[in-house]
């Protein structure tokens, strides 16, 4: 990294929403430099559940979901206690881990021109009216003409998100496991939610016949269980004979689960007049949808498509592009938001759960609800 260097563009952040971001701004010819934390590819809590809205995106972005392996899932399955409930989802989702679709989508930013460089965390940034300052590690301070802020739930010192509101006592896990052929059977093709005491889980076949188990549990279930992992799955497994079940024998594929605390759900960037211009935030740096909606992705795809579309035609007028994106997102986050409140608790599991074995189609218009609209999307995809 060159010390005290200058900048047009600098995106912080190479998840799908700066790596997205990057790729259109670099199929139009602008220069990019984009910094990411992790010096390798990583595992990330992440459901891993793709929407037809993240397809879309992908497509678009020259991301092959079949040659990457992508596992298809076409049927949701809401499990609770001892008792299933089934419905068709109404599109064919996709689940791929992670680790290889971040790194697939940095790979095109990359052939299309933007400069990656990994290992390099930003400690702080600054924006006044004329320029953004960028704090590396290395070298002295980065001066970029825009900057696009996407490091997902971390903030950044000098432009941290405000979410005292936000549901910010759930804790997320997610650990791969190799199923016995049997449970990979049952499981293929279903995505499965599973409600339990104090939160909800989320299983799924992935690439390479591996599964996911991702969940979010309130910390106050997770300190009366000890604040371990064994005692949590066991305790699941006790209240839901379904997931002992498919974890009957399963290898896990890592020695302990990632996880991730605080997860402020419900969060969404209100644009303020006194904001500076050139500051872009995108991905879960612009909203948070709870992740039983599987729309994270979706969201994190739409916002870098936008911002990197609305820079191309008003450089550095960001406020237009966070009017917009609020205005596309906020109705899904605001309904999954209420959502999520009331399946964390026992009597609102039932309920869903109930509701959900009399109308199957209610889980259908949930997860029709919840997605970015098509508009939304055709606008975002035809400006880039
Ligand atoms: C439990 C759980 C389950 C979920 N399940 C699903 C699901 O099934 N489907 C779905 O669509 N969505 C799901 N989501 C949501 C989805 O994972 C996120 O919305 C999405 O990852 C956001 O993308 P992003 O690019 O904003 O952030 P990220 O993917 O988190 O990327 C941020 C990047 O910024 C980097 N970074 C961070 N800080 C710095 C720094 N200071 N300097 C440089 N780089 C930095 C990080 O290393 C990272 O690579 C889930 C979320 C959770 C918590």
């Amino acid at each position: 990294m060159n010390s005290g260097c200058v900048e047009e563009i600098v995106i912080v952040g190479g998840g799908l929403a700066g790596a997205s971001a990057a790729c259109i701004l670099a199929e139009a010819g602008r220069p990019v430099l984009l910094l990411e934390r992790d010096a390798e590819p990583r595992h990330k809590v992440c459901g891993e559940f793709l929407s037809i809205e993240a397809q879309t995106y992908l497509a678009r972005l020259g991301v092959d979901l079949d040659g990457l392996g992508a596992s298809r899932i076409s049927r949701l399955r809401l499990v609770r206690k001892r008792g299933a409930t089934e419905v068709c989802l109404p599109f064919v989702a996709r689940g791929l881990s992670r680790k290889v679709l971040d790194e697939a989508l940095l790979f095109q930013a990359r052939s299309r021109g933007a400069r990656i460089v990994r290992g390099e965390p930003v400690r702080s940034i600054s924006v006044d009216r004329s320029a953004a300052q960028i704090e590396v590690d290395a070298g002295g301070p980065i001066i970029a003409d825009s900057v696009f802020l996407a490091t997902g739930k971390h903030d950044v010192r000098g432009v941290k998100r405000p979410t005292a509101n936000t549901t910010g006592d759930l804790i997320g896990f997610k650990l791969h496991y190799r199923l016995t052929d049997d449970q990979q059977r049952a499981l293929q093709s279903f995505v499965e939610v599973i409600l339990f005491s104090g939160g909800y889980a989320g299983l799924q076949m992935i690439e390479q016949d591996i599964a996911n188990l991702c969940l979010v549990v309130s910390r106050q279930r997770f300190e009366e269980l000890g604040r371990r992992w064994d005692p949590l799955i066991a305790d699941m497994a006790d209240e839901c004979p379904h997931l002992a079940e498919r974890l009957q024998g399963a290898q896990p594929l890592y020695t302990r689960p990632l996880s991730i605390f605080q997860i402020p759900y419900g969060f969404l960037h209100a644009p303020d007049e006194s904001e500076p211009q050139g500051l872009y935030r995108l991905g879960d740096q612009v909203g948070v949808i709870p992740s039983f909606t599987g729309e994270g992705t979706s969201i994190a795809l739409h916002s870098g498509c936008l911002a990197a579309a609305i820079h191309l035609s008003h450089g550095r007028a960001s406020s237009i592009f966070h009017h917009r994106v609020r205005s596309d997102i906020r109705r899904s986050i605001r309904l999954a938001s209420t959502l999520n409140r009331v399946v964390r608790h026992a009597a609102g599991q039932q309920a869903a759960f109930h509701l959900s074995r009399i109308w199957p189609d209610a889980m259908r218009h949930v997860t029709t609800l919840t997605r970015v609209q098509e508009i939304a999307m055709t606008r975002a995809l035809t400006a880039s």
